[in-house]
């Protein structure tokens, strides 16, 4: 059985990606924070999918906590491993940087960043052993351009592409990979109280992405395929900033 941990798997991109990755075979541990019935709801999905999965609630902020419920599942799953993780969980609190909060600063740092730092080394050992796995951290358009009203989740997301090419370099002679998934706008739950019908006149296809196609992508850098990719950052935002 092939084990893929995906972070903030309830509901939007990281819901459309652990379905997808069980539609590739893969057995999906699907964490979130709070929202059970959507995390149960993505649960069935996956098992429609043709796969199963496991829920893991826990907000990877928390990194004791995180780490616990990771060597849990470890401990249960004797010679076994988490083959792809997917450091999806996010959020965002927008404000401009002379009204920012510390607290709007902190925590979009704290889960976005630290929830990558967090699941990562709690994975990493077991793929370093292995000399097998794939790490996808899926970041922003606005952490490569860096957007205004965004300084907080730009320093986050662009603070993860730079980990994501260091990181790369640190364990690519193992056969893990570390890339990027840099999504302009796509229609979810977090992007619910944009203006679409405004903003898609900026974007060059004329509509916002769906999490469906972010999560095509995903599932080709976990591939066999993606072997030779690695510490890269890879747009998908329909030609809006490239
Ligand atoms: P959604 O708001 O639709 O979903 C967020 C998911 O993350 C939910 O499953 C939520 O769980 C989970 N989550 C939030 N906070 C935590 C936490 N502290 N610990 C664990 N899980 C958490 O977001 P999207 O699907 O739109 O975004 C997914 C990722 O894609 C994020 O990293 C985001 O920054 C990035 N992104 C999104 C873009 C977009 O346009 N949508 C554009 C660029 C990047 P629960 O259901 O329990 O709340």
């Amino acid at each position: 059985m092939k084990y893929a941990l995906v972070t903030g798997a309830s509901r939007g991109i990281g819901r459309a990606i652990a379905v997808r990755l069980a539609r590739e075979g893969y057995n999906i541990i699907i964490n979130y924070r709070s929202n059970d019935s959507e995390a149960e709801a993505a649960l069935e999905e996956v098992r429609q999918a043709g796969s199963d999965g496991c829920l893991m609630r826990c907000d990877v902020s928390d990194r004791e906590a995180l780490t616990q419920h990771i060597e849990e599942w470890q401990a249960s799953h004797p010679g076994e491993y988490i083959e792809v993780l997917v450091n999806n969980a996010g959020i965002r609190k927008d404000n401009l940087l002379m009204w920012m909060s510390h607290e709007e600063w902190r925590s979009v740092l704290d889960i976005n960043l630290e929830g990558f730092f967090a699941a990562t080394q709690a994975v990493l050992k077991d793929m370093l052993v292995k000399k097998n796995g794939r790490i996808i951290n899926i970041v922003s358009l606005s952490g490569l351009k860096g957007m205004p009203g965004q300084t907080n989740y730009s320093a986050a997301k662009g603070a993860i592409i730079a980990a994501t090419k260091a990181l790369a370099q640190e364990v690519a002679k193992k056969r893990v990979t570390v890339n990027a998934i840099a999504p302009g706008f796509i229609a979810t739950d977090l992007t619910g109280d944009l203006d679409e019908g405004e903003l898609k006149k900026l974007i060059p296809t004329g509509r916002f992405g769906k999490p469906e196609e972010v999560a095509a992508l995903a599932a080709f850098l976990a591939s066999p395929d993606a072997a030779y990719i690695t510490g890269e950052v890879i747009s998908i935002n329909g030609g809006l900033y490239t």
